[in-house]
């Protein structure tokens, strides 16, 4: 049997790694250098209190993909769930993503949707024709005052810059609506793995052949023992930062307990530049179908990404799109190594398009390494 290095066990990696050991022509090594799996997705019952806590951050199951929905039920039942997000604004609390409630909210008005259409394409900024930033998309979607609102604040803290520098895309993530439909998403189908994450990629990584070992560094020099590698790890790391390190953000939280109910709601947004967090997440909101007396809730803050910090959000501002440039035609010449996942593309996808990336990669990999 031919082996394969996995490295990595988020849901790239154990997608892969499944995928090649049921044709059961591989014996397939996971690693991570983590003491566990599921990468940022990672899951785990707080010991007191029961609650499952998402340790690198509220994560929701979102796709409109029919395979890939299908897919992740195969390992875990995922629990219908829709995600209300609401945000706090100089005061006062406001329904996201900007919906007729928020439109209604925020100006004082009672306005039927095709009201607010007009009312909005006022506000909007008509010389803006092909926006390319952040900032452009949406003074011509929203306009100036919930953009600076809503979005202003927020993104300076989240992304440590203007969000003029930040391209269309990021805001492009969420909808803006002229009817009452609060859901954060717009996909057909959402949920929450009645078991949490790392349980779901566990049982994705659970094979004959497939080993997992954790607290397990990649290194360079073990290429030459295995028939291919699939690498999610960061791009950069790979080839040692010799083009320069890709500017990622990171995350960090800051936890209270207490009894009762904090927040109400399991993420609200703090959109203010002066309140220091970007959001609150209550984890035991994410399992409705559960009840506590007790909870736990973060705070989260959002800074650049030193050499120690888990890198989470890929900023893709110009200098760092040259440095991608640069690793990515060294890539092209490595014959026996897969990269892919959040860090090794270096772009910033969901939970949904790992997985459908990663079946994709495992399927054109298994069209081309036919057995003889
Ligand atoms: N964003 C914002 N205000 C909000 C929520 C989001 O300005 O209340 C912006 C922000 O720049 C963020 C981006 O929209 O990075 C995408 O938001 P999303 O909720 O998809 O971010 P994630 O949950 O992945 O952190």
């Amino acid at each position: 049997m031919k082996k394969i290095l996995v490295v990595g066990a988020g849901f790239s990696g154990a997608v892969v790694a499944n995928s090649l050991a049921k044709t059961g022509r591989y014996l397939v090594e996971v690693i991570d250098e983590r003491s566990h799996i599921g990468g940022n997705c990672h899951t785990e019952k707080d010991p007191d209190t029961g609650i499952m806590i998402h340790k690198y951050g509220p994560h929701i199951f979102h796709t409109s993909n029919e395979v890939v929905w299908d897919y992740v039920n195969r390992f875990d039942r995922f629990i219908p769930f829709v995600n209300r997000v609401k945000s706090v604004y100089n005061g006062q609390v406001y329904s996201l993503p900007i919906n007729l409630h928020t439109i209604n909210q925020f100006y004082g008005k009672a306005f039927s949707p095709a009201e607010a259409i007009d009312w909005i394409k006022e506000k909007g900024d008509k010389s803006i024709l092909d926006p390319k930033t952040f900032e452009e998309q949406a003074k011509k979607f929203v306009g100036e005052e919930l953009y600076k609102a809503f979005f202003y604040g927020y993104t300076k803290k989240q992304w440590g810059c203007e969000p003029a520098d930040l391209p269309a895309s990021i805001l492009k993530r969420l909808p803006v609506r002229f009817s009452y439909d609060d859901n954060y998403y717009n996909d057909r189908f959402q949920g929450i793995p009645e078991n949490g994450y790392s349980y779901v990629i566990e049982k994705i990584l659970t094979h004959k052949f497939i080993t997992v070992k954790l607290n397990e560094k990649f290194s360079n020099e073990s290429r030459s023992n295995y028939h291919h590698i699939f690498y999610t790890g960061p791009i950069d790391a790979f080839f040692s930062f010799h083009h320069g390190r890709l500017g990622y953000r990171t995350v960090f939280f800051k936890e209270y307990r207490k009894d009762g109910d904090h927040q109400g709601n399991p993420v609200i947004n703090y959109a203010d530049e002066s309140v220091p967090y970007t959001r609150i997440h209550e984890h035991k909101h994410f399992t409705p179908w559960e009840s506590f007396d007790k909870t736990i809730y973060f705070e989260e803050y959002s800074k650049e990404t030193s050499e120690v910090d888990i890198p989470y959000y890929p900023k893709r501002l110009e200098g760092d799109l040259k440095i991608l440039k640069l690793y990515e035609e060294e890539v092209e010449q490595i014959k026996n190594v897969s990269f892919l996942g959040r860090l090794a593309t270096y772009r910033y996808l969901d939970m949904h398009q790992i997985i459908e990336e990663a079946l994709e990669c495992a399927e054109r990999y298994l069209e081309k390494d036919v057995p003889v």
